[in-house]
C-alpha cells in the first residue's frame, strides 16, 4: 500500500465490524432511561456532572434533536457489564471522550490516558515502529520498563479524575516484571481499563494477577487465525504458543473467575489482503467475547514518510495522553519518539501538561489548519 493511496485514519471509527446484540442494546437503553428519570426526581441541576450525563443520557434516548453522543457497539457491551452504581460515572466519562474531541474541547484532564509499563517488544510486527531500529534499538534510549513507584504516582494523579486507562502503548506490557504488581495497584480504580498483549509471555502467574485486577478488557493482539500468515504478520510470533496462552487464560476464567465481568477481545491490523475476517471471528469467537480488526495506521517509520496533505486537526490531542515508561508524557503513539512531548511527569503533574503551553501550542496549529508545520504530523494520517 502507498503512502499516497492512503486515506486519513479517523480515530472515532478506527474499530471495524463488531455489532452488539439487539438485546444487550435494548438492556442498555433501559438502565440509561432509569438513570435519567432518577436524575430528574434528584432534580440535579447545577452539578456540571449530573448536567453532562442528563445531556448524555437525552442523546442516548433520542429526545435531543441533534444528538452528539451515540455508543458505539463495543461500547454498549462495556457498559452492559456496567453495575448500575456505576453508570453515572461511565457516561460521564464516555460522552467527554467520544464528544470533546470532536468539539475541540479540552478538560482539565484528558479523557483517556495511556501508561506504557514497557518500551520494549518482543515481536517485530510488520506494521509497528518495532521494526525502526533506531527506536527498538537497546542502545536507542528509548527503550525500558516502568519502576512500579514511578506507576503508583502516575495512578495517584489520575484516580477519580480519569477512567480510561490502556496498560500499553508502545511495546508488549507484559515484558514488564512488576506488571502484576501495576494490576493489583490500579484495581478498583477505574471503570474502563484496558490492556492489551500479544499474550506471548501469558503465563499462568500473570492471567491470575489480571483477572484479580478486575479489569474491564483484556485485548489479544493477533492477526490471522493460522500459519503462516499470523508469524508472517507478528513476527517472532508463534501462533501455536499464543493460542496455547489464550486458551490457558480463558479455562483460568471459567474456572477460578465465574463471575468475572471482564470482556475479551482479539483485536487485528487489518493490513493484508491475504487476512480473511470471518475467519478470524469463527476461529477467535469460540474463545473470547469480541473479535474485530483495527485499520492500519501506518505508522512504522513515520519520520521518514512523505509529508501528505491532511488539514483536519487531529482528534486525538483532545482524547488521549501517553506516560512513557521513564515518565515523559507525549501527545501520541504516532511520534514514537517523542519530538512532541512536553516534559515529564517529574517536571509537572499530568494536568499541567495537558492543559499547558506545549499541548496547547499543538492545538491551536491544529486547529488553524497548520498540522503541515509540525512534524511528525505533517507525515501523519490521524484526524
Ligand atoms: S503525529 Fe500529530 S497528527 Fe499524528 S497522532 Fe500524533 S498528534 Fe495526531
Amino acid at each position: 500500500m502507498s503512502a499516497s493511496s492512503l486515506a486519513v485514519y479517523d480515530k472515532a471509527n478506527s474499530i471495524m465490524k463488531l455489532r452488539a446484540k439487539s438485546s444487550t442494546q435494548k438492556r442498555v437503553l433501559e438502565r440509561v432511561t432509569a438513570l435519567r428519570e432518577r436524575l430528574i426526581q434528584q432534580q440535579a441541576t447545577g452539578n456540571r456532572r449530573s448536567e453532562i450525563v442528563r445531556i448524555a443520557c437525552d442523546d442516548l434516548l433520542g429526545i435531543n434533536e441533534n444528538p452528539k453522543f451515540w455508543l458505539r457497539d463495543h461500547v454498549i457491551e462495556e457498559v452492559d457489564r456496567l453495575r448500575d452504581s456505576d453508570l453515572e460515572r461511565y457516561l460521564y466519562y464516555r460522552y467527554r471522550y467520544d464528544v470533546y474531541p470532536a468539539e475541540r474541547i479540552a478538560d482539565d484532564y484528558p479523557p483517556c490516558v495511556q501508561i506504557e509499563p514497557a518500551s520494549i517488544c518482543n515481536f517485530r510486527c510488520v506494521f509497528c515502529y518495532q521494526t525502526d531500529r533506531t527506536f527498538s534499538d537497546k542502545k536507542s534510549g528509548h527503550m525500558g520498563v516502568m519502576d512500579l513507584e514511578l506507576f503508583k504516582r502516575i495512578i495517584d494523579q489520575l484516580e477519580g479524575e480519569v477512567e480510561a486507562i490502556s496498560l500499553a502503548s508502545r511495546g508488549e506490557p507484559l515484558v514488564s516484571p512488576g506488571f502484576p504488581e501495576m494490576l493489583n495497584y490500579l484495581s478498583g480504580k477505574f471503570l474502563a481499563v484496558k490492556v492489551n498483549t500479544n499474550a506471548s509471555l501469558l503465563d499462568e502467574r500473570k492471567s491470575h494477577a489480571i483477572l484479580e485486577s478486575n479489569i474491564q478488557t483484556l485485548v489479544f493482539s493477533a492477526d490471522a487465525a493460522k500459519e503462516p500468515l499470523y508469524s508472517q504478520l507478528r513476527v517472532n510470533g508463534s501462533f501455536e504458543r499464543t493460542l496455547r496462552n489464550v486458551e490457558r487464560f480463558m479455562n483460568i476464567k471459567e474456572t477460578h473467575y465465574p463471575g468475572s465481568r471482564m470482556i475479551t477481545r482479539v483485536s487485528g491490523v487489518a493490513y493484508s489482503d491475504e487476512q480473511d475476517i470471518d475467519e478470524m471471528k469463527h476461529f477467535w469467537g469460540q474463545l473470547v467475547d469480541q473479535v474485530i480488526f483495527v485499520r492500519y495506521n501506518p505508522w512504522e517509520n513515520v519520520y521518514e514518510s512523505p509529508p501528505n496533505d491532511v488539514v483536519q486537526p487531529c482528534s486525538d490531542v483532545w482524547r488521549r495522553l501517553f506516560v512513557w515508561w521513564d515518565g515523559r508524557v507525549n501527545p501520541c503513539d504516532v511520534d514514537y519518539k517523542s519530538t512532541m512531548s512536553p516534559g515529564t511527569i517529574e517536571d509537572r503533574a499530568i494536568s499541567e501538561l495537558w492543559r499547558g503551553n506545549v499541548f496547547e501550542g499543538l492545538r491551536q496549529q491544529h486547529l488553524a489548519g497548520r498540522r503541515q508545520k509540525l512534524d511528525p504530523c505533517a507525515r501523519c494520517f490521524f484526524i
